[in-house]
């Protein structure tokens, strides 16, 4: 028997909750450059009740053995955290009724606010199966990203600080990557690259075909002189260095202990996880 105390939104509530704003969502951030409607719309993109940073869990470039993959350090971040929920499907892509990639990779809730989590989502997950769950993503060619938007405690009906999610995502269909090229100030700041993570293309490689620059979901690639150039706006997804068919584009990493914190500050500077805060400290030391 369903409570509302006890859990929040069942599913077909949440999908319901979806299909109402997914057009608001999207208009929003369609209109969220115009000018004057941008002072209406970017409020509620606004830090720090949307943040979300890419995890390239996809690219698999040649590194030394030394180098981390940006996978492994989210894998480490998840096993630090003990409350875990994989969704059986994913939200976006149910949506817009698509079937590839796999629908059963569902985004992973974290945090204490899962215990509200209605069972008709999906289940409480061990760390082993929350690994497994991100090895498939990945070979699926998904982006995670690491979000804390505050569309998710609303359909969830959990409080606010006690949730992150860990969304797996494609091109096409997700909300977060989604009609973000005209986006406003506020959603750009909203959208980050991890600190330690970037991206360039090695113009005596590029042979100028701009299959990357139709990738960009930012559009933080230019041509310069016939080759591929990225700017600073680059979100760190991983997607160019995926696509480039001459193995142009290289992904460049700081260690892996700083990567993982970079990704832990992100987290706690916007919600709550009980495991995370032992790193509370050599946070608020880095800040002064
Ligand atoms: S996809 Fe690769 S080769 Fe093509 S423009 Fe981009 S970096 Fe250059
Ligand atoms: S340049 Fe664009 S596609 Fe490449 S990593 Fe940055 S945001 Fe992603």
């Amino acid at each position: 028997m369903y409570s509302p105390f006890k859990y929040g939104a069942p599913r077909f509530l949440v999908r319901f909750m979806v299909a109402l704003s997914w057009p608001l969502i999207i208009a929003g951030k369609k209109f969220s450059s115009y000018p004057v409607l941008r002072f209406v719309i970017n409020p509620f993109f606004k830090r720090p009740y949307n943040e979300v940073t890419s995890i390239p869990i996809n690219v698999n470039l040649e590194l030394p053995a030394s180098v981390p993959l940006p996978r492994t350090v989210l894998m480490r971040l998840v096993s630090e955290i003990d409350q875990k929920f994989i969704l059986d499907t994913c939200i976006c892509r149910h949506h817009n009724k698509v079937s590839s990639p796999p629908p059963g990779i569902g985004c992973m809730a974290l945090g204490p606010a899962i215990r509200r989590m209605h069972p008709s989502h999906g289940r409480n997950v061990s760390t082993a199966e929350a690994l497994a769950h991100i090895e498939r993503a990945s070979a699926a060619g998904l982006i995670a990203n690491v979000a804390h938007v505050w569309i998710d405690p609303v359909a969830f009906w959990t409080t606010f600080r006690d949730l992150m999610f860990i969304c797996f995502c494609d091109d096409t269909n997700c909300m977060y990557r989604t009609h973000m090229k005209k986006r406003g100030p506020n959603l750009d700041r909203a959208y980050k690259r991890l600190p330690g993570i970037s991206f360039s293309a090695d113009a005596d490689i590029c042979n100028g075909c701009g299959i990357c620059l139709n990738t960009c979901f930012v559009n933080a690639i230019e041509m310069k002189n016939g080759k591929a150039s990225i700017t600073d706006d680059c979100k760190g997804c991983g997607r160019c260095a995926e696509v480039c068919p001459e193995k142009a584009v290289t992904m460049t990493l700081d260690n892996q202990g700083e990567l993982f914190l970079q990704l832990v500050f992100r987290v706690n500077s916007v919600a709550d996880i009980p495991e995370l805060k032992k790193y509370k400290k050599e946070q608020n030391n880095r800040n002064g």
